[in-house]
């Protein structure tokens, strides 16, 4: 399979060979001819899927470079997305020569409002700055033609839906709508049926699995120790590039303390951060300059840095939704990840939870080399026992459910 018969003109697919892509992955096999015919289409898949050029390739074939605008609009939950997505829409653009502009909240409104005044094809937006700017008359959304919901199902959980309704409000009744989410809740497809007009639903391997190519492997161990574990397998195991992810802020930070005192270069990440700090966080994992970035769940999800070689759970997550998400952050697009959970003995019911959620029972392991002080708790290696259903999905749609 090749990006040659999806639909794509010449030009795209310079772009595409630009970017370094040789394979489409299964999302942009499935979406973009639907994209480019012009339907709307709902596709459920997770971030690392390559869901962002599954339709910002065929968005920038459907909508003309020229005056006015903008022409296509997407909104997604967080900065780091809404960056992520104009990087991806900024290559293309070279080729196609569109005009892409970001706005999100936290920074200045001159050069984003100087940037919608110019005039953009494309332009990519957080909810709430996209709101602010409507209502202070320099966003237009009169001539949007294709509307793209990124990550819908974190933008209903982050409560941005009120204003991601206004969004939808002020573009023309006729477009092509484009909704993308890992994950497809009863409320997702309450929003899904009331926006969107017969939509193609395309799909890649349930949203609530990891994907295939991570390892995951648990370590158990005492709450106090897990610092002590973390350097132990950071400078003896070999974790090159990898995030570690932390309930708080506080422990978040704390982690970073840790790691630095120990000679790791290492950045932290969260919410009290301001935007430039965490740009430069990102950048320096991204660039090499630390081995390690520390982050909590708000701010991580749909973060895109290639390469994470390993993840680690210093605290399990409250959800097994932020499981699946945070462990997405390795193993993207064909390549293979380690995620790490360390587990205190107070997590065991977590693991459960996630355990249910996956349908996978993890592998326990003691960190080889490690001088274990505290006690710890290793769960039952028979505890597979307490799911009570076992579905296994399959590509061949209606023979799901294998029998017990
Ligand atoms: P996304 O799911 O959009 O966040 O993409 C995840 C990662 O996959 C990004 O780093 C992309 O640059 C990369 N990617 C997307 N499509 C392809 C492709 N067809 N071939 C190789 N890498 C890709």
């Amino acid at each position: 399979m090749s990006f040659d018969n999806l639909g794509l003109e010449p030009r795209l697919l310079q772009a595409v060979a630009a970017m370094g892509y040789t394979r489409p992955t299964p999302i942009q096999r499935d979406a973009i001819p639907h994209v480019l015919d012009g339907r709307d289409v709902v596709g459920c898949a997770q971030t690392g899927t390559g869901k962002t050029a599954a339709f910002v390739l065929p968005l920038m074939q459907r909508v003309a470079a020229r005056p006015g605008g903008p022409r296509a609009l997407v909104v997604t939950p967080t900065r780091e997305l809404a960056l992520q997505i104009e990087g991806v829409a900024a290559q293309v653009s070279k080729v196609t020569g569109h005009r892409v502009a970001v706005v999100y909240g936290g920074v200045g409104y001159e050069p984003q409002t100087k940037a919608l005044k110019r005039g953009v094809d494309v332009l990519v937006a957080t909810p709430g700055r996209l709101l602010d700017l409507m209502e202070r008359g320099v966003a237009d959304l009169s001539s949007v033609e294709v509307l793209v919901l990124d990550e819908a199902d974190r933008m209903l959980d982050m409560g941005f839906w009120p204003q991601v309704r206004k969004v939808v409000a002020a573009c023309p009744r006729k477009r092509q709508n484009l909704l993308f989410s890992a994950t497809m809740s009863s409320e997702v497809m309450r929003v899904v049926a009331s926006t969107l007009n017969d939509p193609v639903r395309v799909e890649v391997a349930p949203a609530t699995r990891p994907i295939e190519a991570i390892e995951q492997r648990v370590y158990p161990v005492g709450g106090q120790e897990k610092s002590r574990l973390l350097v132990h397998l950071i400078q003896e195991h070999g974790l090159e590039r990898v995030i570690v992810f932390t309930r708080t802020k506080h422990r978040a930070d704390r982690v970073a303390k840790t790691l630095r005192q120990a000679g790791i270069a290492c950045a932290a990440i969260h919410g009290d951060r301001s935007q430039s700090q965490r740009q430069s966080a990102l950048e320096s994992l991204k660039s090499g300059r630390c081995r390690v970035l520390v982050a909590t769940d708000v701010v991580a999800r749909g973060i895109d840095i290639d390469d994470v070689s390993h993840v680690v759970n210093y605290d399990l997550p409250n959800t097994p939704e932020d499981y699946v998400h945070r462990i997405g952050r390795t193993a993207r697009a064909g390549k293979t990840g380690t995620a790490v959970s360390l587990l205190a003995p107070e997590e065991h019911g977590t693991l459960r939870d996630i355990e249910v959620k996956i349908g996978a029972v993890l592998d326990t392991h003691d960190a080889e080399g490690f001088a274990y002080a505290e006690q710890r708790l290793v769960p039952n290696p028979d505890r597979a026992a307490t799911r009570p259903v076992r579905t296994v999905f399959s590509s061949s749609r209606g023979r799901g459910r294998r029998r017990r």
